[in-house]
């Protein structure tokens, strides 16, 4: 285990290792392989596409003004390093200004046209066939009740009160679709594990929930959040493994990473529990999925899942 700041000198072998995983994460046939870019060129092709969008916002990396304790330790294999994205030629310095901050995440020439400008809300379904119909690619964010998932909705929209529609657990059992920029939807689906929600509900939940997952031809990656002030618990561990098992392309995003009081925590830094809940979901998965940390409270984590959604959907979009 490394810091991400270190990356010690690596042999290239470690890197193309890579190729299966990206097919395996998104699902697909495996595609004939594209030329192998130099770093120089990706870089310049990371950089002008950047430059093109209408409002440039800064790659965030992790050697910028993150506090030394809120590195995360990671390996190299680790790393989620985005389709069509050659790292072979990389240093391991240079591949390291390339991962967003707070994150196992390596940026790719698709990541642009991340700001979100526009946000309405479109509709609520209560089941896939429902839902909007215009081929928009989209983003599912889920977790447990009280994950912070309103919370970092209004952030990453930049408005104090949009996710209203899933507010009450076990009363609104719907997907709620909201349009970003009129070209992109970001889905709010209702928190599972709340206790007060009656059975027949929760039976309920599971069914639309887990058909929307499976059958919308749609969605980009499910944004699974976990609260990182606290332990894993059972119910993330299995729903982890749920969509790791079933090959649905999913992102952890893990919130509250500004708690860091320990003794308030269990014990626990936000890292560390980052650290244990990846431990105690390998076994689900071929390779790291994506995981990124977040705070509603400071904002982190708001501009590098913008740029990680925005990869994601460009690449959906030019296949
Ligand atoms: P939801 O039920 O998943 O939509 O969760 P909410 O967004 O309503 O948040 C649940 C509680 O956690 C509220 O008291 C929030 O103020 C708090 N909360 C949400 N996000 C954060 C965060 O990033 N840091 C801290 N410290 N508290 C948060």
């Amino acid at each position: 285990m490394v810091m991400l700041h270190q990356l010690p000198r690596l042999h290239s072998s470690i890197f193309l290792t890579k190729t299966p995983f990206l097919y395996t994460h998104f699902n697909l046939l495996p595609k004939p392989k594209l030329p192998t870019k130099t770093t120089s060129t990706l870089f310049s092709a990371l950089n002008s596409t950047l430059s093109t969008t209408s409002e440039p916002i800064p790659i965030p990396t992790h050697n910028l003004d993150i506090p030394e304790e809120t590195h995360v330790p990671i390996s190299i294999e680790k790393l989620f390093v985005p389709p069509d994205t050659d790292v072979s030629s990389d240093t391991p310095a240079s591949l390291s200004t390339r991962i967003l901050k707070g994150s196992n995440i390596v940026l790719s020439k698709y990541a642009r046209d991340a700001q979100v400008s526009q946000a309405d809300f479109v509709k609520s379904s209560v089941d896939t066939q429902a839902c909007p119909s215009d081929g928009l690619p989209e983003f599912a964010l889920v977790g447990r009740s009280n994950v912070g998932k309103s919370s970092l909705l209004n952030s990453i929209v930049r408005r104090k009160k949009l996710a209203l529609t899933s507010k009450k657990p076990g009363k609104t059992q719907c997907i709620n679709h909201f349009r970003i920029n009129d070209s992109w939807y970001l889905v709010d689906l209702p928190g599972y594990g709340y206790a007060a929600a009656p059975h027949e509900l929760r039976i309920d939940w599971e069914k639309f929930t887990k058909d929307y997952f499976l059958n919308r031809s749609t969605l980009v990656s499910v944004f699974l959040l976990i609260d990182a002030s606290i332990p894993a618990k059972k119910i993330d561990l299995e729903y982890a493994s749920w969509l790791g098992e079933n090959q649905v392309p999913m992102t952890l995003v893990f919130t509250k990473c500004d708690k860091r009081k320990k003794k308030k925590n269990g014990g626990k830094r936000p890292e560390e529990n980052v650290n244990d809940f990846q431990e105690l979901i390998r076994g689900f998965f071929q390779t790291a999925p994506p995981w990124i940390m977040t705070s509603s409270v400071t904002n982190q984590g708001r501009d590098e899942i913008l740029l990680h959604m925005a990869q994601l959907r460009n690449y959906w979009l030019k296949h």
